[in-house]
Formats: structure tokens, C-alpha cells, sequence
């Protein structure tokens, strides 16, 4: 899938799924990974003693060969997202099954 395609159903999914509470600037990049279908990545800095929340998608283009698989590990990482913005542990427990069985109510994809 083209990156454009995939910040177009970051934009799809952020509203339909998640009433648009995550970040509309998120940076999302395509790698070469082969140990991983996608990454979120989240810090928070000081930055002339503002805090500023820095977040990132990657996608990998080796792993994910279908537009179906390219959009369960988007939304994968937009749950992870979702517990950033929400201020808890970006991890696979309770939150994240509950989320991805009530996306996959939705969706019909598997992003487990
Ligand atoms: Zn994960």
C-alpha cells in the first residue's frame, strides 16, 4: 500500500474508530522490517520547558503484503496510540483486547 493510502485510512480510522482523538499530525513511515509488522513509538520532552509529546507509526512494507494486513497493523498501532493519548501503558492487556475486539466488531479485521 502507498504511504498516501496509508496516511488516508489513518484518517479514516481516526474518525470512524476512534471519534478523532488521535493525533491528526502523526508521522507514518514505511520500513524494510522483517521482525516486526509495526511499531508505535511515543516520548515525552522538555523542550524550552514546554512539554511536547513526540509519536510515530512505522509500518513495515516487507511483512504487511495485502491492503487488509496493511490496515490491522495500522490500526494495531493506532490502539497503541490511543492508550498514549489516553495516558496508559502502551502494552497488549485488557485495554488493547477490549479495543481490538470492539475494532474488529467494526472492521471485520484481526488486529491482535
Ligand atoms: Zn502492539
Amino acid at each position: 500500500m502507498k504511504t498516501k493510502n496509508i496516511k488516508m485510512w489513518y484518517k479514516v480510522f481516526n474518525f470512524w474508530l476512534f471519534g478523532n482523538k488521535l493525533p491528526a499530525d502523526m508521522p507514518i513511515t514505511k520500513t524494510r522490517s522483517k521482525k516486526y509488522l509495526g511499531m508505535f513509538e511515543s516520548d515525552v520532552v522538555l523542550v524550552d520547558d514546554e512539554v511536547e509529546a513526540h509519536y510515530a507509526i512505522e509500518v513495515s512494507k516487507v511483512l504487511n503484503t495485502n491492503s487488509d494486513e496493511y490496515k490491522a497493523t495500522l490500526i494495531h498501532e493506532m490502539i497503541h496510540a490511543y492508550q498514549f493519548v489516553l495516558n496508559l501503558p502502551v502494552d497488549h492487556k485488557k485495554f488493547f483486547r477490549k479495543e481490538a475486539k470492539r475494532v474488529r466488531r467494526i472492521t471485520g479485521l484481526n488486529v491482535l
